[in-house]
């Protein structure tokens, strides 16, 4: 299933990079329309309320069909990264969640962006400009930024603090796996903190390790919460990991207990399996 573009306006790029293409890039941009036009789409993962699992949200996850299958971003990611076509395949999945939200597919949506996205210099300008052309109160966005993206980006806390002021929700992602000190950490806009999935795995697992894990999302999740900021935890699998998370003070929880990464008509708001973990 794949969200139908109105009155076919709606391409991967704005007329006036259509314009620019022309000018030069004719072959390049025909291999990213014709990878990004036939063959990405996108999952919608859902978020829940870690009080009464309540859907909340939806993580859009970038998938890719190819030779007969689906590719995960791991195989292609690194290299949409490093050449660049991220920022243009990026542009239109902040575009493609954007329309979903507002044919009313979804309620809010969470779109997540590349350390290279982030520090593009037009990145800013253009979630204003997919804003305004998709009427997307921003309130409904939230962009999710890698925590090791906020590394070598010295405008990090500045490109923040402009997405957060035109009313976007901001979450730090993979958090856990970086070394963002306490001073910075406490220094950025941000709204929520993911806590890895990586760390989530350990929770609950009946090991000492465990427990340790279980403790350490504990002080996390206080620390985060002393600095206003709410918490998402990645990859719970068990109803003992969302027992013991929501206990930890976890604000929100993700994973296959769930609802694994599903096309819209599978995620439609309300149709989203409850399940009673706590039960
Ligand atoms: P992420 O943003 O941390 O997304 C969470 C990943 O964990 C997703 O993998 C999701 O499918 C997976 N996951 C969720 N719940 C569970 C669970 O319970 N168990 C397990 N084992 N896995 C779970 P996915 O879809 O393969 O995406 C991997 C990464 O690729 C994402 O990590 C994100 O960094 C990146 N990515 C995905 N879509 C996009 C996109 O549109 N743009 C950009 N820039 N990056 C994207
Ligand atoms: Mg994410
Ligand atoms: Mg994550
Ligand atoms: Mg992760």
């Amino acid at each position: 299933y794949r969200v139908k573009r109105g009155g076919g306006g709606y391409g991967f790029f704005s007329e006036a990079h259509d314009r620019r293409a022309s000018e030069g890039t004719e072959v390049l941009t025909a291999l990213h329309r014709a990878v990004m036009e036939e063959e990405l789409f996108l999952q919608y993962q859902p978020i829940v309320r870690a009080s009464d699992q309540v859907v909340v949200s939806h993580e859009a996850l970038l998938r890719w069909t190819r030779q007969g299958g689906v590719a995960m971003p791991a195989s292609f990611m690194p290299v949409a990264d490093s050449s660049g076509l991220i920022v243009p395949i990026g542009r239109w999945v902040l575009e493609e969640a954007a329309r979903a939200v507002q044919l009313g597919l979804l309620d809010r949506v969470a779109v997540n962006v590349s350390a290279r996205e982030f520090a593009h210099p037009s990145f800013l300008r253009n979630v204003e400009e997919t804003l305004a052309r998709t009427g997307l109160d921003p309130a409904r966005l939230t962009l999710e930024i890698k925590e090791g993206s906020l590394l070598d980006f010295v405008r990090a806390p500045e490109v923040l603090g402009a997405l957060r002021a035109l009313g976007i929700r901001l979450a730090l992602d993979d958090f856990g796996l970086g070394l963002t000190s306490l001073t910075v950490l406490s220094a950025l806009p941000i709204d929520v903190l993911k806590l890895d999935r990586s760390f989530i795995a350990r929770v609950g697992d009946g090991k000492e390790d465990g427990e340790r894990a279980a403790r350490l999302v504990r002080s996390v999740v206080q620390l985060a919460g002393s600095l206003g900021f709410g918490t998402v935890a990645e990859g719970v699998e068990t109803r003992l990991q969302a027992q013991l998370l929501t206990n930890a003070g976890c604000t929100h929880l993700q994973g296959y207990l769930f609802g694994r990464p599903g096309a819209l008509g599978e995620v439609l708001p309300g149709e989203s399996k409850l399940v009673s973990a706590l039960s």
